[in-house]
């Protein structure tokens, strides 16, 4: 982590990779203490929910986490890492047990006494309603100094996004709190239900930029002055490592500073390991005002509780892949380029 900092990091987004994904085409949840807690006939055994392991063990890893970081760095929690308990009350669209509201108070009183940030990650569109009450709730109760310790993850992705995003403006605006913006394409492709999300890419990509853009130039749907509403206070944070969405958006951010034009506050982040091209590109933009301030974001745990996440990184890496090839051919071409127009100049051609 010092490391990253001294290339020029701003800081480090930590994760504990604990979660149950579930998979729409078998109806099936696979991941965190699933089996351990679920007696033969699949009912979750009355001492287990009383208080429970797995949220404990959630609870410690994710504390352990805070631990690990310094100020102004953040942690990213996967709260289907905490069990079937947890993820039952998802399911029915329901706050968790009052055993992991306990817990993410303890977690968020103990980042913020650091001045650690919290990404609440958005997961399988089926637990997604229950994660989304529960990041409301913390918003609504530790975003009040003006600024957000704890962020809700949007999935331009998904169709019904920009709705989910209008209610939660107006819930920030009526109940005057910081919405904590985390805005990504959507990782759950493989296994989320594809009537939900975008028929294409280009739809995605079009429904990232136009958040991104929206929030920056505080104008989303009836909120801000072209709509009816007023805007409220937002923190963006661009997760993305497509280079295109990242750098308008950083340029048009920039334009407004300068210009005078109002705002709001953004950071950028890319996985360790993956796009670090991208992130190198962001930091090279920066011409001595510290902006764009960007973010790396590292998940550990076991081999076994990080298999989910690899896996979606090796589908993603397909694109990924396809991306260095574009690289590496555009590099190849500006170099015979370049040796061309030298070799144009010498005397004897
Ligand atoms: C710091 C960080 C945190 C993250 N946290 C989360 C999180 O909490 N939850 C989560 O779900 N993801 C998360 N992600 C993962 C992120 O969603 C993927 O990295 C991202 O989807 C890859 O897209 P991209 O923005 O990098 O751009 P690109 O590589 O340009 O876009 C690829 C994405 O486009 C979308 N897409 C591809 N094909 C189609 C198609 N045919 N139709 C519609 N859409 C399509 C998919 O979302 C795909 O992943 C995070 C990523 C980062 C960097």
């Amino acid at each position: 982590m010092r490391e990253m900092k001294e290339m020029g990091f701003r800081g480090m987004i930590l994760t504990y990779a604990a979660e149950t994904v579930f998979d729409h085409s078998t109806q099936a949840q696979n991941g965190q203490g699933i089996a351990a807690l679920k007696s033969e006939n699949g009912d979750v055994s009355v001492e287990a929910s009383v208080h429970c392991p797995s949220i404990e063990a959630w609870r410690e890893g994710t504390v352990e986490t805070i631990y690990m970081t310094e100020a102004e760095d953040y942690i990213a929690v996967k709260l289907t890492g905490a069990g079937a308990n947890v993820t039952e009350a998802f399911t029915a669209g329901e706050l968790p047990p009052q055993q992991m509201m306990d817990a993410l108070h303890e977690v968020c009183t103990k980042a913020k006494d650091r001045k650690v940030r919290i990404l609440i990650d958005a997961e399988s569109q089926h637990f997604q309603k229950g994660i989304s009450r529960v990041a409301v709730e913390l918003m609504r109760k530790y975003n009040r100094d003006g600024y957000a310790t704890i962020y809700n993850t949007y999935q331009a992705y998904l169709k019904n996004t920009p709705a989910t995003l209008a209610n939660h403006l107006a819930l920030a605006n009526e109940d005057g709190f910081t919405l904590g913006l985390k805005l990504v394409r959507g990782a759950y492709m493989a296994t989320d239900e594809r009537s939900l999300i975008h028929d294409t890419k280009e739809d995605t990509d079009n429904a990232y930029n136009m958040i991104a853009q929206g929030a920056l130039t505080k104008n989303i749907g009836e909120f801000g002055d072209k709509g009816t509403r007023d805007f409220p206070s937002v923190n963006l944070f661009l997760a993305s490592h497509n280079k295109e969405s990242v750098v308008t958006a950083h340029e048009l951010h920039k334009h407004r500073v300068m210009s005078g034009l109002p705002t709001v506050p953004v950071r950028f982040a890319q996985l360790h390991g993956m796009s670090d091209e991208v992130s190198f590109s962001l930091l090279q933009m920066n011409d001595g005002d510290g902006t764009p301030e960007v973010y790396k974001c590292s998940t550990w745990g076991g081999m076994g509780e990080c298999l989910a996440y690899l896996l979606r990184r090796a589908i993603e890496n397909r694109d990924a892949v396809l991306r260095t090839d574009n690289e590496y051919r555009a590099l190849k071409k500006e170099v015979l380029r370049r040796v061309k127009s030298v070799l144009s100049l010498s005397p004897s051609s």
